[in-house]
Order: structure tokens, then sequence, then C-alpha cells
């Protein structure tokens, strides 16, 4: 039993990428467990340490209880008390030096091996179909040579049976002969090629099923276990500092003990193997009758025999250059073998010297390298050669200033990021330190990036210095890096998000329907115009921030932002149906009044939702509703939306969908959740007019004047009064006169239960 033999199907292929997959995702989630648990501890840590404190200045002021058993008691407390702070420090520092460095190189190394045995058999495979082709693109080619020499032979043959012809016209005779020579020539060079091509084929179809891919599977596996025991260090190393101080720490303890004495690596994969166990797929079948047989190409009688290579006077020339260039290629791959050969001597003898020398040690409790009392507490900062800067954890892209500053929260947290200034790409490192600073990493005439101090080769190295170092990252500032603030679960890589189609287009750019990897999840995606100013990147991604915090049915749903690299991109989850207003248009008449109502309660809900969140959308209308499944309605387009009870616009009326917007909004600029109830009377309209345009034929001034004059859109054909009833309070001139929307989804859900 073992991956070599039990998983060389298709099937077990797809299902353990998705095993490798998942326990990748399983380590992420691990890494994002230990990493709050490491911030929960230091802060535990902290507020023990500053009770001992308060406890000190105390004894300074009690001269009186000299000698008192209560006091001496009480101090005994305080003492336990900040030893268990200092050990759930030395803990947690622990976690943070060593085992987050773990988990994350685990990671690393699980998504390599993945990718290894991807291209591996994806090449495997590819190699195989290649050859297939082959074989068939050259047995298409013997059947016409086979064709053409018999068809010329029998030629030939008419024409020198008729001897007074052949007499009368002897040049044509020799041109038969000719021709019958030269396509019997051809004949047989392409049989040689088709017996070799056959043959390589057959070989290679063998090699595959019974070496490359048990080779290649095997070595999964074998890496898929040492990865495992890896994983089962790590994890020992977590629950050995899990809170000891909790009651009921023993039992729990021994749980965990158990939980961890049962993962074995000789039984990790055998219900997998059980629940994936495939049959290989069907041998290829070479065993194809010779087109030297094939009768309906016509007879064939010359010398040769189905597989076997022809040496005669046709081809001896070519025999001889062909097995002249095979010798060459044998000796070629010879070499290469006995190169590979001693290459995995030496790896091997390297192996066994590491085996030995961890053999000679207890892997749970290694010696001491330093042997000084306290040894320098490092961090879990290191530099991994193999890391790109975008893919460290604590590189945040474009991400916007303003983003930046609210993830820096305590003194001392910090993050690099990148900005374009005078269209020149600039690295920049942020900090909390009285405020926050922003340096700009510098580049010297060689290449190398530094602040004020020593230069390094890439800027990895630079900010592990400075981290490390605890020195300021310049004078002036005295800003010190303490903790490196790593990407949150919404910032995507711009890499796994694969774009399939264009489905509409933005303000900022085009909309597509994409597939986030590696859950491969149907979503919609907005990008962002590369060449857009850096203010309207920073709009674009306002809608993401606004709408990260939501989460309601009728609100559509953030997936995350792409800021690693331009373009930037919103991901969205995909509301299949695309705009309400075109779909109004399409599909409109074949809706029921049933469903409209159900399309106005749905907004209603989103937008109480939204009320009840402090959150102004300002551009309500149908354009910025989406149609999922059952005509489920969603509102969308967060462009302009702001989470304050009241706006004032201060930079001028520019872009304002006049025929949208109140009045107060209009005139004074002012903007509150009453506003968006004014739109939604005419969303409301827009639903029930299968999405005609509102205030059609006149100019946006001129419908400004007659709304102020009281003027109001007629009722369309297919609304139920009482919804018309509602949309004419909506548009309330004085908005503390119009309802809100709690009140609106409750009217209309007493219109719907009624229809
Ligand atoms: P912008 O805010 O940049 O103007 P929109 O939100 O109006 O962009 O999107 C433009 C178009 O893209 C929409 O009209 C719709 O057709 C399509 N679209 C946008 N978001 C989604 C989504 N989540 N699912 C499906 N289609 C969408």
């Amino acid at each position: 039993m073992g991956f070599a033999n039990d998983l060389q199907g298709f099937q077990s292929h797809d299902a353990l990428l998705n095993v490798q997959d998942a326990e990748i995702e399983l380590l992420e989630h691990i890494r994002r467990c230990v990493q709050i648990k490491v911030k929960a501890d230091r802060e535990y840590s902290l507020a023990m340490t500053s009770m001992f404190a308060q406890a000190g200045r105390l004894e300074s002021s009690t001269e009186e209880l000299r000698g008192s058993l209560i006091k001496q008691a009480w101090d005994t407390v305080v003492e336990t008390t900040e030893t268990i702070g200092r050990v759930v420090r030395q803990n947690a520092d622990f976690l943070a030096t060593n085992t987050l460095e773990s988990i994350t190189n685990l990671i690393l190394e699980k998504k390599a091996l993945r990718k290894v045995y991807t291209e591996e058999h994806h090449r495997i495979h590819d190699e195989l179909t290649r050859l297939r082709e082959d074989v068939f693109r050259i047995k298409a080619e013997y059947e016409r040579c086979v064709e053409a020499a018999n068809e010329s032979r029998v030629k030939y043959e008419e024409a020198l049976s008729k001897n007074e012809s052949a007499a009368a016209k002897p040049r044509k005779l020799d041109d038969l002969k000719d021709r019958f020579f030269k396509n019997s020539r051809r004949l047989h060079q392409v049989h040689n090629e088709y017996v070799l091509m056959l043959n390589e084929a057959m070989q290679y179809e063998k090699h595959l099923r019974t070496i490359l891919l048990p080779d290649l599977l095997e070595c999964q596996e074998s890496a898929l276990r040492e990865a495992l025991e890896t994983w089962q260090g790590v994890m020992r190393e977590v629950v050995e500092r899990i809170d000891f101080c909790a009651e009921g720490f023993q039992a729990t303890h021994g749980k965990l003990s158990y939980a961890l004495s049962i993962i074995d690596p000789d039984k990790e994969y055998k219900a997998f193997l059980d629940e994936h166990r495939s049959n290989p797929p069907q041998w290829m079948d070479f065993a194809i009758p010779s087109p030297l047989q094939n009768t309906q190409l016509g007879k064939y009688e010359g010398t040769l025999r189905p597989d076997r290579i022809a040496v005669d006077d046709l081809t001896i020339h070519d025999v001889r250059n062909s097995e002249l260039a095979k010798r060459r290629a044998v000796d070629h791959v010879k070499r290469d073998r006995d190169e590979m050969k001693c290459l995995y001597d030496r790896l091997s003898y390297q192996l066994a010297l590491l085996v030995g020398a961890l053999s000679e040690v207890d892997p749970n409790n290694a010696p001491r390298a330093l042997n000084i009392a306290e040894a320098p507490s490092p961090s879990a900062m290191t530099v991994n050669p193999n890391i790109a800067l975008q893919d460290e954890e604590w590189f945040h892209g474009v991400l916007p200033r303003e983003e930046v500053v609210r993830l820096l929260v305590n003194e001392g947290d910090y993050l690099v990021r990148e900005t374009t200034r005078n269209e020149e790409r600039q690295i920049v490192l942020s900090v909390k330190w009285n405020g926050h600073k922003h340096f700009i990493i510098q580049q010297t005439p060689e290449h190398k990036f530094r602040f004020e101090g020593s230069a390094f080769d890439t800027i990895q190295e630079l900010i592990v210095y400075q981290h490390h170092s605890e020195l300021p990252v310049t004078i002036k500032s005295g800003a010190i890096l303490y903790n490196p603030i790593f990407r949150e679960r919404w910032e995507l890589n711009n890499d796994d998000v694969q774009l399939i189609e264009k489905i509409g287009r933005g303000n900022f750019g085009d909309v597509y329907r994409a597939i986030l990897h590696p859950k491969r999840m149907n979503v919609a995606v907005k990008t962002c115009r590369v060449n857009l100013p850096e203010e309207q990147k920073k709009k674009f991604l306002s809608e993401g921030r606004i709408l990260k915090q939501y989460d309601h049915p009728n609100i559509v749903r953030l997936v995350g932002i792409c800021v690693q690299k331009q373009p930037i991109m919103i991901v969205m989850e995909l509301v299949p149906g695309g705009s309400l207003l075109n779909y109004l248009r399409r599909d409109g008449q074949r809706l029921p009044t049933r469903t409209l109502v159900s399309m106005c309660l749905d907004c209603a809900a989103g937008m109480a939702y939204l009320e009840s969140k402090g959150c102004i959308h300002r551009d309500l209308a149908a354009r910025n509703c989406l149609v999922g499944l059952n005509d489920e309605v969603k509102i969308s387009d967060f462009g302009m939306s702001r989470e304050e009870q009241e706006y004032v616009v201060s930079d001028g009326m520019k872009q304002i969908p006049i025929k949208w917007t109140a009045p107060e909004a209009l005139h004074y600029g002012k903007y509150t959740s009453m506003c968006d109830v004014w739109s939604f009377g005419v969303l409301i309209w827009e639903i029930f007019s299968l999405g005609q345009a509102p205030y059609a034929g006149l100019s946006n001034t001129k419908a400004r004047e007659k709304i102020d004059q009281g003027y109001r859109l007629p009722a369309p054909e297919r609304i139920p009064s009482p919804v018309y009833q509602l949309t004419l309070r909506c548009w309330e001139y004085t908005p503390e006169r119009r309802p809100h929307f709690d009140e609106i989804h409750k009217l209309l859900l007493n219109v719907f239960k009624h229809l």
C-alpha cells in the first residue's frame, strides 16, 4: 500500500492536490491562531508586570506593615503572579521566535512541494500525449506512402506489359519507373521512422507506469510524511506552551498529549488512500495493424515486413545515419546518468551526516548554543532568501496610507508598502511611533537598500536588521521596529485571481468574472486602471474598506482586495444576474408583480441594515443593484458611500446623480440616511416601470426645478397603490417627514404578504 501503487489514477491525482490544499489551509489557520495567542499572552504578561509594579508602590508606603504575616502572604501571591507572567512572556516569545517561523517555513515548503508535483505530473503525461500524437501523425503519412508506392508500381507494370507503347515512348516508361523507385524509397524511410516511434511510445508508456509515475508519487509521499513530522513537532511546541495557569490544566494537557500521541505518519494517509484509491488509467493500445496489410490501400508486394527495420539498398544510408545519431544520444544520456549518480551519492552522504548529527540530540530539548545567563531574545523576523519581498507577510503592496494607519495601533507596530511618487515606484516603511511615520527606503548607487545606517542587498535584510538591532530607523524620529503587522485575511494575492471574462464596466476599470485560487471560487473582480492617479485608486479601494464590515444577504459580499501589485482589484461574490437595471429592461415583462415587490423588499432589507450601521450609500439606483439567484436583489457599488450619520460634501457636486438625489443634498450638500430614502423612492419607481429613465425628457436642471415646485414622478402602470403611497412619502420635501428604512421594510412586507 502506498501512493505509488494506489494513486496512479487521475481522480487520485485531483484528490492528492486537494488534500495538499486543505493541509496548507489548515497550517495557515494554525499560524493565525498562534499569532493571536502570542499577542494575547504578551498583553497578559504585561498586565501581570504592571500589577507587580503597583504592588511595589504600595510596599514603599506601608512601613507599618513590616513583619505582618498577611502582607508576607500577599507578597508571595504577587511574586508568584509575576513569575507566571514572566513564564507566559517567555513562552509567547518562544512561539513568536521559533514556532511561527517553523509554521511559515512549513507552509512555504508544502506550497513548493505541491507546485513541483503538479508540474512533474503534467510533464510526464504531456510527454505520453505528444508521443501518441506523433505515432498517429507518422501512421497517417505511412498510409499515404503505402498507397502511393502501390499505385506507382501498378502504373509502371502496366506500361511495361504494353511492349509496343514502351518502345514508342521510352521516356514515359523511365518516368514511371523513377516515380515507383522514389515512392518506394520514401515508403521505406517512413516505415522505419514509424517502427522506431512505435517502440519509443510503447517503452515510454511502460516507463510511465512502472517508473516515472510511481517514483513521483513515492517522492511526494515521503516528502509529505516528513512534513508531517515537522508539523507534529510544531504542534508539540504550541501545546507545551498552552496556558498552564488555567484550572484543570493537567486534565487538558493529558488530552492534548493523547491527541498528539495518536499522530502517526504510518497511519496518517491510510483513510485517505482507502477513500481515494482508483485503478490506473486504461492502457493505450499500440497494437495497431500495419498499413502494409491494409488491402484498401492497394496490395503491397515489396520486401518490407511489419515491425522490422528495413535495411536494404534504399535505406542503408539512412539507417546508418540513424544508428549513429542514436548511439550519440545514448552516450549522452549515459553521461547524464553517471553524473546524476554522482550527485545522488554526494547528497546521500550529506543526508546521512545530517541524520547522524540529529540522532545525537533530543529534538525537543536541543543543547543551548550561547553560554550566557539570558540569551538575547531573538525575534520572529528572519530573512528567508527564497521569499520575494511581495510574498513577505509584512509587505502590504499598494495598500493606501489611510488603511496603513488603521493597521498600526501600538508603538513599534510596522509594515512595508509600495507607493508611486512622480511616476516612480517607492518602497515605504510605515511605523507607529509618536504618531505615524513613513520612511522611504533609499537605494544606493550600488543598488543596496538603507535608511540612515548600513546598506543591505535586499529590503528584507534591511528590515530584519532594523527589527533585531532595535536601533532607531532615523536618529531624528527615534522610531524602533518592534512588531511586524501581517497582511489581513482580506489582502489577497493578485496571482491567486484568474480573470475569465469581462462582465461589466465600472467607473475605475473593467469588471470580470474570475476564479479565486486555491479554492477555485467563482467571484466578480473589479479592476482599477493602472494609469489612474493615486487619489482615484484610494477612492476605488474605499469601496472595499466599507464593504468588508458588512455581512447581509442583500448587500454584495466582499471577498477581499488585491493590492500586492498593479492592477489593484476588489474581489466580490459573483452575483450572476448582473445589474438590476439591465435585468428589468431585458426580463421585466415576464416578472410577476409579486416578484417586483419582493425586489423592493430585498433592497429595503439591505438599506435598513446599512442605516443601522450608520452607512449612507449616496448612489442608490437600479444600475447599482445586482440580481442573484431566484431574483434576489443585492445592493452594490459603494463607491460613493460614507460611514457617517451626516455627511457634508465639500468637494463640489461633480458626479452627483441629480435625478436620484434628495433636494437638501443638492442644495446644501447635506447627506443623511434620509437622502438614501429619497433615492429608494426613485428605485421603487424604476422597478415598477421596468427600468425606464426617471424624468425622461427633462434635463437635470429642469427636473430639479420641478421637484422644488412640488412635481413628483407619476405612478408606473404596475405599481400597487400602497407601494406608490410609500414612494410619495419617500419623496417628502422635508427629510424628517420621510419614513426610515425599517418602517419601509415593514410596509413592503405587509403588501407582499397580501399579494
Ligand atoms: P463601478 O462602481 O466601478 O461603477 P459597478 O459596481 O457599477 O462598477 O459595476 C459595473 C458592472 O459590473 C455592473 O453593472 C455589473 O454588470 C457588473 N458587476 C459588478 N459587480 C458585480 C458582481 N459582484 N457580480 C456580477 N456582476 C457585477
